[in-house]
Order: structure tokens, then C-alpha cells, then sequence
């Protein structure tokens, strides 16, 4: 039986804000947050600085806002960015930093597997009028396109020890920090403390409606604030959203659930046959999987799935992404596994 609500495993921003959240957003205090009077907008800056341990913190409409202005920040014009090839920031940000920032990008592949490091050290050149000169490694931790990979912290520390020989800053797109911290049960601090900035999503796992934290040092905050305006992000009385973000922080702990789902429904996917899931065990909330040769097409398959109510997304060639938030339950994890199985059923 088709279940009356569509079963929506194409991100894991589609959550919607519960009663609690609205409750919150109904409730708060408000003021005019360019003219730094909004209690709400604050009493979050505030909280979210101090929960990733850095001095000051900035409420941004967007995670994509909040990246393109810690660049801004960290960067002048003909610098170059350091950055792993399939990075957010480089994927996925419509070029954000090169067409405002005026940065150079400098895609490394697999700058987040192992050897790292070592590709950080390489890829910034010596000084040469031939040169951009490198300002800033961007990292990304859970990483979204190698399916919610993990850099632990101890690694992410080598980083951060081959950015500081080389003079780079180092900003963490940490959009999905909390399912880090939380899959391998390490405070998130332990995280932060490894970059000199910290962007992070409130409006993803943890459910809030819209907003992003940027997070680090006071003057650094400064000036990304001043960026935030420039790019149109200054908003008025936008407690309103700031009140959802701080109840989305509550939601923390529950991405535990989140994973445990996923690892269900990797796990029963993986044994059914056609289906390969790679990484396996998936490290957070994110899977993605590929059928395997000669079977049938990725398109049908997707197809297939919407049509039982079902969503998922195409996430490169042959390569489907299936993402797990906290409006989906155990309930919806067996019926997407019995609806794949009786799929693949007919094709053996
Ligand atoms: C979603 C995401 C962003 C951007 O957030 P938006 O709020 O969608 O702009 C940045 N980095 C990563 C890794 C993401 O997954």
C-alpha cells in the first residue's frame, strides 16, 4: 500500500519545524536585527558561539551564505581557495566565491582521503608573481558527496597543523558537524577546535525551517557580518527564525536515530541483490547506492519509487542519494526496503 504521505529521502533539509519549534517561533521577542535589537537573534549567536567554543557567531539565512561570507572574510580578491573537488563549496555554491570574492578556486581530488595532508602541503605553491597566493583550506565534515563520510577529529587536526605551516585559514563547511560529532560520539568541540571558522545548518537534520550558523573570532565575525549585508542577508525582526534554530539545537541528540535508520536501511538494501552501497556501512545519515551492471536503469528505478511514494534523488551518473531526517521512521524504512525488494524481484 502506498503510504499516504510521500516518504522524502532526497535531503535531509525537508524536515519540517513540529509544534514545539512553532510554539517557539510564535512566542518570541523580536526587534530589528541590523540594528542589533532582536533578543532572539542574539540569545542564538550567543549560544551557538559558546556550544562550538569560539568567540562570537553570526545567524545566516543560509548555509551557502554563511560559506560564501566566511571566503569573503578569510580572503581578498585574487586569492586562491584550497578545497577538495566534489566540496559544497566548489560543487554545489554556484561559484559564489570567485563571482563576489574574487577568489581563485583550487579543486584538490580526494583531498579528504587519506594523504590529505600531505595534498594540502602540495597544493599551496611558493611565493611567485605568477601565482594566486593560497589563503584558506576549506574543509567539509560530514562530507555530503562522498555520502556523509567523517574526518575524525585527530585527522582533521593534521589539516589544520599543514594549513597553519603553510599560513592558510581554515574554514570548516560543517553543515552537517553534529551527525560528525554525533556518529563517532566525540564532543563537536573536539571538532571546532580544528579550524579557525565554523559554518553550520540548523535548517537540515536538525529541522529548523531556514538559518545557518557562522562561527570564530571576533574580528573575523565582524567582517563577515558586514558581508552578510552587503550580499542582502541583514534581516529585520528575524527572531522569528533565530527562536526555530534555537530549538532545532535541542534536536541534537536525535540525529543518533537518524543513522541507526540509515544503517537499517543500508544494511537491508545492500542484501538484497542488484543494489550496491558504497560507503557501507553508511558513517551518518546519508546513503548512497548504485544498481549493478545490466540491471535496471537508474531512472526507472527512481521512477519506480515516486510512483509508490517515494522520493530520492539522482546524485551523478548511476548514483542515487537516500538521505534520513527525523520525519522518517521505522515504519517508512521497512517500506521503502519492501518496495526496492519487490522491485528487484522482478528482475531475477
Ligand atoms: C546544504 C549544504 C550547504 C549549504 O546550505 P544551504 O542552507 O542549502 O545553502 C553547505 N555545505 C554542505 C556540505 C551542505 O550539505
Amino acid at each position: 500500500m502506498t503510504p499516504a504521505q510521500k516518504i522524502d529521502l532526497r535531503s535531509d533539509t525537508v524536515t519540517l519545524p513540529d509544534a514545539a519549534m512553532k510554539k517557539a517561533m510564535v512566542e518570541a521577542p523580536l526587534g530589528d536585527d541590523v540594528f542589533g535589537d532582536d533578543p532572539t537573534v542574539k540569545l542564538l549567536e550567543k549560544n551557538a558561539a559558546e556550544l562550538v567554543e569560539k568567540d562570537l557567531a553570526v545567524f545566516m539565512p543560509s548555509g551557502t551564505m554563511g560559506n560564501l561570507a566566511a571566503v569573503l572574510a578569510h580572503t581578498s580578491r585574487g586569492d586562491a581557495v584550497i578545497l577538495d573537488a566534489e566540496s559544497h563549496i566548489f560543487y554545489y555554491e554556484a561559484g559564489g566565491s570567485s563571482v563576489v570574492g574574487g577568489v581563485q578556486f583550487w579543486p584538490v581530488a580526494d583531498l579528504h582521503c587519506s594523504g590529505g595532508p600531505e595534498k594540502v602541503l602540495q597544493a599551496v605553491r611558493p611565493p611567485d608573481q605568477h601565482f594566486a597566493p593560497a589563503r584558506l583550506l576549506c574543509l567539509e565534515n560530514s562530507h555530503n558527496r562522498q555520502g556523509g563520510t567523517v574526518l575524525r577529529p585527530d585527522e582533521l587536526q593534521s589539516y589544520y597543523q599543514a594549513a597553519q605551516e603553510t599560513r592558510l585559514h581554515v574554514h570548516l563547511d560543517g553543515a552537517r558537524i553534529f551527525n560528525a560529532s554525533i556518529a563517532l560520539d566525540r564532543p563537536v568541540t573536539e571538532f571546532t577546535r580544528c579550524c579557525d571558522s565554523v559554518m553550520f545548518c540548523l535548517s537540515k537534520g536538525l529541522g529548523a525551517p531556514i538559518g545557518s550558523i557562522l562561527a570564530g573570532p571576533a574580528p573575523f565575525i565582524e567582517s563577515a557580518r558586514r558581508y552578510r549585508k552587503l550580499l542582502g542577508g541583514g534581516m529585520r525582526q528575524a527572531g522569528i527564525l533565530a527562536a526555530a534554530g534555537f530549538a532545532s539545537l535541542q534536536n541534537i541528540p536525535l540525529l543518533k536515530e537518524d543513522h541507526r535508520r540509515a544503517l537499517t536501511l543500508a544494511q537491508g538494501l545492500a542484501n538484497l541483490n542488484h543494489l550496491k552501497v558504497d560507503p557501507f556501512p553508511p558513517p551518518t545519515n546519508i546513503i548512497l547506492l548504485s544498481l549493478k551492471e545490466g540491471k535496471a536503469d537508474t531512472e526507472d528505478f527512481l521512477q519506480h519509487l515516486e510512483s509508490h511514494g517515494i522520493q530520492a534523488i539522482p546524485f551523478g551518473k548511476d548514483l542515487i542519494r537516500m538521505v534520513i531526517h527525523k520525519d522518517i521512521n521505522d515504519r517508512d524504512i521497512n517500506y521503502v526496503l519492501n518496495t526496492v525488494s519487490a522491485y528487484l524481484k522482478t528482475f531475477s
